[in-house]
């Protein structure tokens, strides 16, 4: 299964071509790290990295 991320948001998109948060669909093999989100009106990390929907993150895309 690919994993990519979104270039845009930070996203982990599995077997897509865009992202189903912002739909952006330049999308990145080259990311690192990986945070997973559940609330993100009570995370410090999705406010760090500017997420509002909960899902799958990497913390540095390229
Ligand atoms: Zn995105």
């Amino acid at each position: 299964m690919a994993e990519k991320a979104c270039k845009n948001c930070n996203r982990i998109v599995e077997d897509a071509t865009e992202c189903p948060v912002c739909k952006n669909n330049d999308l990145s093999d080259s990311w690192s790290g990986l945070v997973v989100i559940y609330d993100p009106e009570d995370s410090q990390i999705a406010e760090k990295i500017g997420i509002n929907t909960p899902g799958k993150y990497a913390i540095r895309v390229k």
